[in-house]
């Protein structure tokens, strides 16, 4: 039979109608007044939702770009930034230091586990850092870090900006800037907000901005925070072309999230995240990330013995569903399966069946147990 695609990769992530529609639209001129008013709205509710008082910007590119964004913006040659990595996004920090010519120590755990809030603060008290990076969810492990835990401990080191990636967490897992002491939460818009890869979303706190300006001209052009601020602060205002129809996306995707209330929507990731997590276990799956430290937005699922990656991934793209592969040390090992953003039941089913379905055509019998599993850990 043929099936229907899902795409149940750790982003992008499913992208509901009414998101794409907006995707669809018609282009206006940047200084529509609709757009403008628009952008505006959609920036005042991104500082309300995610309770930073500092600023936000929203730009066009990746979530790359907005790492680099928050290294350019806060650091300058010769400084140095300590590197806490729970896997390979985490690492990303490490070029992007050295290419900067800033001095990065690095502080990592095994793959699965966490680095305790000790050895940081224990590091921190060594040596004088200029900023701190922590990835919330690393995806190529599934390991959600304390982000509120490292916050609360960082009050001890008021000179150190606390830097946290919030790609494959944001909109899926709790989050608040000045609540968690957060001075850079940097994000993407294609997974849990569910829109299409193509911007970048940065809150700073009035400490980083600060930063920004003690340091001077920086060698970025694009990213830089004093250029883009006027228009943060004016949307009617130019400095590099906005993505119109991205930021409408993007505007759809948080009234969503506004209907939907914030704080269901984090409960609602930790109940399909856990169901999910349960429902691989049943089936025969290990997870890589220790129980108390798992990310509810993704799941990094283990192979049982002797079940071939690349056929179990081909088989079941033909049953309908797409799965990323393991990163790293765990490629060939794990598959990685995304669940967080607009996804609904009939998406985590069709998935979880998909699965089922895939597992019997390789010679194991486990028809309806994930299913099950899922079913009754989302009716409790
Ligand atoms: N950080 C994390 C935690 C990520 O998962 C990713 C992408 N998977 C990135 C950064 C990089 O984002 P992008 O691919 O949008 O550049």
């Amino acid at each position: 039979m043929k099936n229907r695609r899902l795409v149940m990769i750790p982003g992008p992530t499913p992208v509901v109608r009414s998101i794409q529609d907006q995707m669809g639209r018609e282009t206006v001129a940047f200084g529509d007044p609709g757009f403008v008013n628009d952008f505006k709205e959609l920036l005042a509710d991104l500082k309300d939702l995610w309770k930073a008082s500092g600023e936000v910007f929203v730009v066009a590119g990746t979530g790359t770009m907005a790492m680099e964004m928050a290294i350019a913006n806060t650091l300058k040659a010769g400084d140095n930034l300590l590197i806490v990595s729970h896997g390979f996004f985490g690492d990303r920090f490490i070029e992007l230091a050295e290419r900067k010519g800033i001095k990065a120590d690095v502080i990592k755990s095994e793959w699965g586990k966490i680095v305790p809030v000790e050895e940081i603060e224990k590091k921190l008290g060594e040596k004088k850092y200029q900023a701190v990076t922590v990835t919330h969810v690393d995806t190529s492990t599934g390991v959600s870090a304390p982000v509120d835990e490292i916050g609360q401990m960082m009050k001890k080191f008021p000179e150190t900006l606390y830097i946290v990636d919030g790609v494959c967490a944001s909109a899926g897992e709790r989050e608040y800037v000045d609540e968690m002491n957060i001075d850079v939460l940097l994000t993407g818009s294609q997974k849990a907000f569910g829109v299409a890869p193509g911007l970048e979303m940065l809150w700073a706190s009035e400490k980083a901005i600060e930063r920004r300006k003690e340091i001077g001209t920086i060698p970025e052009y694009y990213v830089d925070f004093e250029k883009w601020l006027p228009v943060m602060h004016d949307t009617s205002k130019y400095y590099a072309t906005p993505a119109v129809n991205m930021v409408w996306a993007l505007k759809e995707s948080v009234r969503i999230i506004k209907e939907e209330g914030i704080e269901n929507r984090y409960d609602r990731h930790i109940k399909v995240g856990r169901a999910m997590q349960a429902a691989l276990e049943e089936m025969g799956f290990g997870i890589l990330a220790e129980k108390e430290n798992r990310a509810v937005t993704l799941s990094n699922v283990l192979y049982p013995e002797g079940l071939n990656d690349l056929e179990f991934r081909t088989i079941l793209a033909e049953e309908g569903a797409q799965v990323a592969g393991g990163l790293g040390a765990y490629a060939g090992k794990m598959f990685r399966l995304g669940h967080m953003g607009n996804v609904d039941m009939h998406d985590m089913v069709g998935a979880i069946s998909a699965i089922e379905r895939t597992l019997f055509r390789m010679g194991t019998d486990v028809l309806g147990k994930g299913v099950a599993r899922f079913q009754r850990e989302m009716l409790k």
